[in-house]
């Protein structure tokens, strides 16, 4: 079984064409302002709606394993001690309660997959494969990606880099093209803030370009406090050219998934303030006076 927390058609970013994203659970990085934080656990994850909840504590009792109290009054969820039973879904009135991920098996999600063949076909576009970090399923996205060249769709891969080199040498001829994260230049802040390994994710982006640097499209999420600093994206920037990357999308830094971090209990550490495509012309300018395809999103 493969868990999945949403299947997004008609989508027009994340690859050429007309795609279907395929969101998939779990993610080794714990970035503060990942706009997906319900797909890092593989695990399926409670979404809790205080604004719906009216406290009548169904939801309390029909859990059998002490995992949802209220101290204070105030809805506790033990993500430990649960179960994913569902119980606590299926009892409360006022759908304040939803779990988030879903095991599907490979048929179903290619026969969702399959239902706009003509749109990819007349578009040039396919499948995104996203996340949270979809290498982490791997023999899930390894099954899903042969499916796919199988019904001739062209596939692209939104990733972090972060797993071993064997692993991507095994998916890559399988894959049309990476959309690959690039966060920071040092390697020690990038695993301090992210969790990720800098270094392995650099060998492998290196690899990626060395074999055929066309499927490849780096992708910087600007971060005030992060890397938006001058110093710090400037050099990005310049390493970026410096191994051979031939295109490179600024993403700006957004706070769309702030509601999400509320329903999950979880505290939400960034800025509220946006950046706006304005606030990236300067980078934006600079990486193409490197000669690099630049663009802000994508
Ligand atoms: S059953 Fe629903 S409305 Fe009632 S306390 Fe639990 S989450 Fe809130
Ligand atoms: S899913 Fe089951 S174990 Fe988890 S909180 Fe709900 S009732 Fe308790």
């Amino acid at each position: 079984m493969i868990n999945v927390t949403n299947i997004e058609r008609f989508v027009t970013h994340d690859g050429p064409g007309i795609r279907t994203t395929l969101f998939l659970k779990g993610c080794p990085l714990f970035c503060p302002w990942c706009a997906n934080p319900e797909t890092q656990s593989v695990k399926s994850t409670m979404f809790h709606n205080a604004v719906r909840c009216v406290g009548c504590r169904l939801c309390e009792r029909a859990c059998p394993h002490q995992a949802i109290t209220f101290a204070q009054g105030n809805f506790t969820y033990r993500e430990d001690r649960c179960q994913r039973c569902g119980a606590c879904e299926q009892v409360c009135l006022q759908d304040a309660i939803a779990f988030q991920g879903k095991e599907m098996t490979l048929e179903a999600i290619m026969a969702e997959l399959c239902r706009d063949r003509d749109y990819y076909e007349n578009s040039g576009g396919g499948i995104t494969f996203s996340g949270g970090e979809p290498f982490v399923q791997q023999e899930a996205l390894w099954e899903l990606l042969r499916a796919c060249k199988q019904e001739g769709f062209h596939t692209a891969v939104e990733t972090t880099g972060n797993y071993s080199s064997d692993l991507l040498i095994r998916m890559m001829p399988l894959i049309d093209l990476f959309l690959f994260d690039f966060k920071h230049p040092d390697d020690t802040i990038l695993h301090t803030v992210t969790g990720a390994d800098g270094a392995l994710i650099k060998e492998n982006l290196r690899y990626l370009l060395k074999v055929d640097p066309q499927k490849v499209i780096v992708r910087i999420p600007v971060i005030p406090g992060f890397n938006y600093e001058k110093d710090t994206l400037e050099s990005a920037l310049r390493y970026l050219k410096s191994i051979g990357v031939c295109e490179v999308n600024l993403l700006p830094y957004h706070t769309l998934g702030k509601v999400k971090y509320e329903k999950m209990g979880k505290p939400y550490t960034l800025s509220n303030k946006m950046l706006q495509k304005e606030d990236l012309m300067c980078y934006l300018e600079y990486a193409r006076q490197l000669g690099m395809q630049a663009n802000i999103g994508g």
